[in-house]
């Protein structure tokens, strides 16, 4: 069988699963709940924060087939909630910004707006990366969302927003993802662990999360290649340490020392020996 990577065995499928974006889910779940759909959404925040996973939980609740309307709590169930998790319902179109940024892919997109969806409520449009478009692009795109036919929601995601012209900003209902919390991140690194029978010291953990950087897709996969590191051994913060390459505190701290007594020479030599081992300095 396939491994399949831990940040998508353990990606959210419902609302409720969706951990440090609390203020976006409950928009969500109310603007559901009250039947106000908009057909446009913009999901910006840095990478890993949960932008294309919230993306297709909306787009699950949209079209879930389990009652007569949209639903906060999609079944899972259904045949639309199982094809848009293996993004094969042909209502919901995961577009690549990056490579699909041109007046013409945004032309044919527009031409097949016009048709009603096939099963679902919505024709549902996932464009990540939007920022990449062409200027020309987000024209054409531009008049669609000026006018959207009724069956239409567009979710736009961004790790870029100041990109985006102030005429597709002024059109969309913007939403801003925030980088998770060391603590939220452990939690969660904790859970996934100990439910994949994974040993892992709790400062290893917490190593993890600090490299992660807010991320929850970067942790998962920080976690996934110490574990294969170790092998079946108790993770300790110094395989932590050697996979994601960490500079440990102490190596700092002499970097420091020397800076501050005016030792360039030690200092720099130190900070050769740093960046010679290839370990990460942005923390
Ligand atoms: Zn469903």
């Amino acid at each position: 069988m396939v491994y399949q990577a831990l940040y998508r065995a353990w990606r959210p499928q419902t609302f409720r699963e969706v951990v440090g974006q609390d203020h976006i889910v409950r928009t969500l779940e109310n603007m559901l709940n009250q039947g106000r759909i908009y057909h446009a959404f913009l999901f910006c925040g840095p990478r890993g924060t949960g932008k294309t996973t919230l993306a297709k939980i909306l787009a699950k609740a949209l079209n879930c087939q389990s009652g007569t309307r949209p639903t906060a709590t999609p079944c899972l169930d259904c045949a639309s909630c199982i094809s848009i998790k293996e993004g094969s319902n042909l209502d919901v179109l995961e577009i690549d910004g990056a490579s699909n940024r041109g007046i013409d892919e945004i032309r044919d997109l527009r031409e097949s707006i016009k048709f009603a969806p096939n099963q679902g409520r919505f024709k549902v449009y996932i464009i990540d990366e939007v920022h990449m478009l062409t200027m020309e692009a987000f024209n054409a795109l531009l008049k669609t969302l000026e006018e959207p036919p009724q069956h239409v929601v567009f979710i736009f995601a961004t790790t870029e927003v100041q990109k985006l012209p102030a005429t597709i900003l002024s059109r969309v209902q913007r939403f801003d993802f925030r980088r998770l919390s060391h603590s939220v991140i452990t939690d969660r690194l904790r859970q996934v662990a100990n439910a994949s029978t994974i040993e892992i010291e709790e400062a290893a953990l917490s190593l993890i999360a600090q490299a992660a950087n807010g991320g929850l897709r970067d942790a998962l996969a920080m976690l996934d290649q110490t574990y294969s590191y170790a092998g079946a051994h108790l993770i300790t913060p110094a395989d932590v340490q050697e996979v994601v390459g960490l500079v440990p505190y102490a190596e700092y701290a002499s970097l420091w020392r020397f800076l501050v007594t005016g030792n360039m020479r030690l200092a720099l030599e130190r900070l050769r020996e740093i960046l010679d081992g290839g370990k990460e300095t942005q923390q």
